[in-house]
């Protein structure tokens, strides 16, 4: 790395929204996993819902787990960034301080539906990259459900119809990424978040970089 790419990597920006779907079974919660791990400047935007916690999820960590009552009072309240039934249940991004956390440069992962990240980008259209994880194929997808001992035949009967309606919103994202390989997918998640946030509107600091530079008032194209 040169002492012009530590200097412009150092240069103040916004933070972004990177929101990633999938169907259940093609590799969402892994890449979230690693990408989490990897990347200290990115934060789990953590969700509140109406399901029960699954073993080894913890309140606060995975999920807020709220009863009917309380999401009811939250969307009444208008505490949510966006909200959706998934499956039964219900799923909000609570906006808690996402909004001035993002001008202070804080990056989001969001793990949240079509309907969500059609709603972020609603609201928030400049800020949000959206990522859709593949299968490599529907056979694989099936073999990664049934891999899942605990669930019985109807219930993954059920899963790959799920699936088969997430897909059906791939064309709304901006990236797609086949996860044929977990390390493969990750690398290239991980490269699209590193190029957005080099994008030039997300980089607040170039104007006061350039003007520094050239000794002269820059006139950005925007
Ligand atoms: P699970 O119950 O398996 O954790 O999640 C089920 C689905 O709900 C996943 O597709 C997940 O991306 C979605 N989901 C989780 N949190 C949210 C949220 O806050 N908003 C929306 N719209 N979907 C969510």
């Amino acid at each position: 790395m040169t002492a012009s790419d530590t200097q412009s990597e150092a240069l103040k920006r916004r933070g972004l929204m990177f929101v990633l779907s999938s169907p259940s079974g093609a590799g969402k919660t892994t890449i979230s996993r690693m990408l989490l791990e990897a990347d200290e400047a990115i934060k789990l935007s953590v969700s509140v819902t109406t399901r029960s916690p699954r073993p080894g999820e913890r309140d606060g960590v995975h999920y807020h787990f709220v009863d009917d009552a309380t999401f009811d009072r939250m969307v009444e309240e208008d505490d949510f960034y966006e909200w959706a039934h998934v499956f039964g249940h219900r799923y909000g991004t609570p906006k808690g301080h996402i909004r001035s956390a993002l001008k202070d440069g804080q990056d989001f992962l969001f793990d949240i539906d079509w309907q969500g990240t059609q709603q972020l980008y609603q609201k928030d259209r400049q800020d949000v990259v959206s990522v859709f994880i593949l299968p490599p194929s529907i056979a694989e997808l099936r073999r990664r459900l049934e891999a899942r001992a605990q669930d019985n035949p109807a219930v993954i009967q059920s899963r790959m119809d799920r699936a088969r309606a997430e897909i059906s919103h791939w064309a709304e994202y901006e990236y797609v990424v086949i996860n044929d390989d977990v390390d493969e997918c990750f690398r290239k998640v991980r490269e699209i978040l590193h190029a957005e946030r080099m994008e030039r509107t997300r980089q607040t600091g170039l104007i006061p970089f350039v003007r520094e530079l050239m000794g002269t008032d820059p006139s950005p194209q925007v």
